[in-house]
């Protein structure tokens, strides 16, 4: 196909609207939609025609991992009929047609400069325009610059000594020569084995007379199963394709798929090993790892994947040594991206291919004539790096990008990049990334995240002129709002823990910060159109037609919450307020049923206690140390009329471990059948009885604390205050979780937060108005926090979540014991809701909150004896989710 250039002649000097760097499917696409708005557009591409990847990438075996027909344009519904893929995973040759098709059919060569590199774009404040140098010399002027220069485009600098002293043939996967490569007879060395490594070796093993591979970390891998387009899926296709793409714009990585909710452990080990078979035999990409919905968080639910997968090693390569330094070890099934292959593991039975596993014996040196081990010398004809990319950042920083006041992008992201939804950067004003770092980018179909991107940099464009706006902004708090969001995001998941490119861990030198967004698809696109939809929140506008900000912070809820709220929302579940009483329990009870059982435990023994009005049942929960421990009297949520001694079971036993105390969880008299202030009364009851039999429970005398969350934490602060003023039992110290302090339902928190997170201020109502009369609730015995003293009480650890109704009761409570000079902490929990904390293995990202209840339990006991600080109100940054 004849390369059209467009001419230096009539670019030089010249001012477009838009210059898009690239033209891969992202230039290309930009360019047809910035062309179709009627934005006068020019892409300077560095190779010599379009494709990008596929231009590029041109190794033997190189193909997609996402079907082709999910990895192809949906903007022009004539493509789904006028192209037919010959294969369920599409040869590069194959894409690179598609992409030279799409190029031919929509005329997109004629604004395309080939053979030319950006090397840098400065922004000039005074004209409101970009000045875009290349490397022919040429400077252009443009109001919007874009960058659509690929995540997987700037193959990585060699980092192995001696690189340049191999007197044989070097080869780059990602700079493959046009013209093939024929290694027949050849002594063939390929480092490497990522994707691109493992869809080359058995190709290349073929032709060479001898192969070795040289492998730093094993990858899972399994077979593509490729063949022509599977029947099925094509019939689904073009039954609607219309409705087959929207499924996959409203995706977790952009291909039509349910998520599931099962959990690993909550199937039986022979119902998981079907489920595994069954994602294993599909040759799906993303079947393995969304075959349960905790695989991707929980370590011990992945190690079950990861030992699926070795086993399958195991039974494909013939030599067990071999198999064994084939078997990935170290990091978690998915935080690489995992490899689909045709007949990797099988190549390695072959006898002129060999291993050499670089964690037993690392490479010292490239030689003239090979390469030497820690412990041999091997001799090549050619060495294939097949070493990976200078990922998602790399291409950008390449360029010299200068924002206001000549601020280097380089050095603003030294420390990692900082972007607003992945799209831009706050200081380089009418500056656009394509599937930047920051958004879903490489964990979905890149075609869909593509297609998104482009879309809405249109409409945004469209928007500024049709407003008279000239410059468009991030504004530093939507950034650092979504930086935030992106790591809260990534901390609840394993890819934090391995060494991978999403991490920038394989560059040396690179920062560690895990690149992309891992909300999902669906989430990201909701989020993105939820900004236009409240006035481009985060951005600020200028220009003839005014200047203009929405500022705040987007997606504020942690992402394992907001998960919850919209399953909860699917499922249509009824207010508990309308309910009866009766069918209130049963259906707390019933929502409860299928939660993660909560940490194994020492032991667990139910009793009763005496009460004020008869026996209260108990249950003790003892660590798996050796004991006497500190005791902790426990009083469980639900609003004085729901819950008992298994409602709030998995947190006791996450407070036993974390503590490492005895924990003894009260079932106090519930209302409406007793009322206020029965529950109170209770409690104080069941901590005199404890402090009394300490011993007895496994405790030691003198070292009690209480704790309680929501209507239990109004129990535990009103036993603190019974205690002081009966003179005893002495109580070491109180942990309020999201505690009910006070009866009032008109505080802002309230107003912010009483619809849509759980606990409603319908809902607060309801629970009151069984509890307790109206009169009634002023007394501290209800709201302690109308207590007229509160000195001498316990040291406190009050949590507060950012979405709860009872979020500013909670933090007065904790400023007013402060006041009153009792050792007081609030820790705030950021994105958190009401039923967060209590929320094991559930709401991951609350679990610094329960570190740190834990930590402050212990530390109560060890200051039991000695005298505490007294009279100081620490505010705790607020907890951030961690693993
Ligand atoms: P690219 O295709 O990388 O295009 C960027 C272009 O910008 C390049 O042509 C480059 O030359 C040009 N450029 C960069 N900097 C400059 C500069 N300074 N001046 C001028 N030009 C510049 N993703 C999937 O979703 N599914 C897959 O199956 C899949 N398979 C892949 C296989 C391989 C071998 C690789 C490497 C990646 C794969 N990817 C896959 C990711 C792939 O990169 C994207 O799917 C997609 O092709 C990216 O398109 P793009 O236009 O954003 O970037
Ligand atoms: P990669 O996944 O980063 O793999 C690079 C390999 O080289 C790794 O095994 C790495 O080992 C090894 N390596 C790097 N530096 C080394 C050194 N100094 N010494 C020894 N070994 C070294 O790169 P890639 O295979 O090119 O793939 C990159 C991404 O492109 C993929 O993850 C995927 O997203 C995309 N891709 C997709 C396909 C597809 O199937 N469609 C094909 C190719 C690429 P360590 O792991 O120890 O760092």
């Amino acid at each position: 196909m004849a390369t059209q250039h467009v001419r230096a002649s009539e670019l030089a000097g010249r001012d477009f609207d838009v210059v898009v760097v690239g033209a891969g499917f992202a230039g290309l696409y930009m360019l047809h939609r910035l062309r179709s708005f009627g934005f006068a557009t020019v892409v300077i591409e560095s190779a010599d025609d379009v494709g990008g990847t596929w231009y590029w990438n041109r190794y033997p075996g190189a193909r997609c991992d996402i079907e082709s027909i999910d990895y192809s344009y949906s903007f022009d519904s004539e493509l789904e009929t006028e192209w037919q893929w010959s294969e369920r995973y599409a040869t590069q040759p194959e894409i690179l047609r598609y992409l030279g098709h799409v190029a031919d059919k929509h005329d997109l060569r004629r604004d395309i400069r080939f053979s030319t590199r950006v090397e840098s774009a400065t922004w000039d404040d005074a004209s409101s325009r970009w000045h875009v140098r290349t490397d022919r010399g040429d400077e252009l002027r443009c109001r919007f610059y874009v960058m659509a220069t690929g995540c997987l485009s700037l193959p990585k600098t060699p980092d192995i000594p001696g690189f340049d002293r191999f007197r044989g043939e070097t080869y780059f996967t990602g700079r493959w020569p046009h013209e093939g490569v024929d290694f027949s007879g050849q002594r063939v060395a390929v480092i490497g084995t990522g994707s691109s490594g493992i869809q080359s070796i058995p190709l290349i093993a073929q032709q060479a007379a001898e192969l070795t591979v040289f492998q730093r970390t094993p990858n899972y891998s399994r077979p593509a199963y490729n063949g022509p387009v599977p029947a099925a899926k094509k019939a689904t296709f073009d039954a609607d394709p219309a409705a087959y793409r929207a499924a996959a714009r409203l995706s977790l990585a952009g291909v039509p798929r349910e998520r599931t909710l099962v959990r690993t452990f909550s199937v039986s080990a022979e119902e998981r090993l079907a489920k595994f078979e069954e994602a294993y035999a599909s040759g799906d990409l993303l079947a393995l790892s969304t075959t349960f919905a905790d695989l991707g968080a929980d370590r011990a639910a992945n190690e079950t994947v990861c030992e699926f997968m070795r086993d399958k090693v195991r039974s494909i390569v013939r030599d067990p040594a071999t198999a064994e330094a084939l078997c990935p070890q170290g990091h978690f099934y998915g935080t690489k991206r995992p490899c689909i292959d045709t007949n990797y593991y099988e190549t390695f039975n072959l006898s002129h291919v060999r291993l050499v596993d670089l964690r037993k014996e690392p490479i010292r040196t490239i030689t003239e004539t090979g390469i030497d081990t820690a412990t041999r010398s091997f001799a090549f004809d050619a060495i294939v790096f097949a070493t990976g990319f200078d990922a998602m950042t790399g291409p950008i920083v390449a360029v010299d990008v200068r924002g206001r006041n000549g601020e280097s992008l380089a050095k603003k992201w030294a420390e990692g990049p900082k972007t607003y939804l992945g799209l831009m950067t706050a200081g380089f004003p009418n500056f656009f990334m394509i599937t930047g770092p920051g958004s879903p980018s490489v964990l979905s179909n890149m075609v869909v995240s593509i297609e998104q991107h482009v879309d809405w940099v249109t409409a945004c464009l469209d928007h500024m002129r049709t407003e008279r706006l000239d410059v468009v902004e991030p504004t530093p708090v939507a950034e650092a709002g979504w930086l935030q969001h992106v790591n809260d995001c990534a901390d609840i998941t394993l890819y934090p823990t391995a060494n991978s490119w999403y991490m920038g861990a394989n560059v040396p030198g690179k920062p560690r910060v895990f690149l992309p967004y891992v909300g999902g698809v669906d989430r990201y696109r909701k989020t993105c159109d939820e900004v236009v939809n409240r006035g481009y929140l985060g951005f600020t506008f200028d220009g003839p037609g005014g200047g203009r900000c929405t500022d705040g912070v987007v997606n504020r809820l942690q992402l394992d919450v907001w998960t919850m709220l919209d399953l909860m929302q699917e499922l249509g579940l009824p207010p508990i307020e309308t309910l009866s009483v009766d069918h209130a329990r049963a259906f707390s009870t019933m929502l409860a049923s299928d939660r993660p059982p909560g940490p194994e435990v020492g032991d667990i023994v139910d009793g009763e206690l005496p009460g004020p009005a008869g026996p209260l049942p108990y249950r003790r929960y003892r660590p798996p140390t050796r004991g006497p421990h500190p005791i902790v009297v426990y009083f469980h949520g639900g609003g004085w009329v729901l819950g008992g001694l298994d409602s709030d079971d998995p947190f006791c036993r996450d407070l036993c471990v974390k503590a490492n105390a005895v924990v003894v969880s009260v079932n106090y008299r519930h209302a409406p059948e007793a009322r206020f202030p029965a529950a109170a009364d209770d409690g104080f009851a069941a901590v005199r009885w404890v402090a009394a039999n300490a011993e007895t429970l496994g405790g030691v005398p003198g070292r009690l604390a209480v704790c309680g969350w929501s209507a239990g934490g109004n129990i535990a602060a009103v036993v603190c205050q019974m205690a002081r003023d009966a003179g005893g039992p002495r109580i070491a110290g109180q942990v309020l979780v999201t505690p009910v302090t006070d009866q009032d339902l008109t505080r802002a928190s309230y107003v912010a937060n009483g619809e849509g997170y759980v606990l409603t201020t319908a809902l607060m109502r309801w629970f009151w108005d069984h509890y307790a009369d109206p009169a009634d609730r002023l007394q501290p015995k209800a709201s302690p926090l109308r207590a007229k003293d509160l000195s001498g009480l316990p040291p406190a650890l009050v949590v507060t979540c950012e979405f709860d109704p009872l979020r500013d009761e909670g933090a007065a409570y904790a400023e007013a014991l402060a006041r009153a000079g009792v050792d007081a902490r609030h820790l705030g929990c950021r994105g958190q809701i009401h039923t967060s904390v209590p929320a094991v293995d559930v709401i991951r990202s609350a679990a610094s909150a329960r570190e740190e209840i834990g930590a402050a339990l212990r530390g109560f006991f060890d200051a039991a004896g000695g005298q505490g600080q007294r009279g100081t109100m620490r505010a705790t940054d607020e907890a951030s989710p961690s693993t």
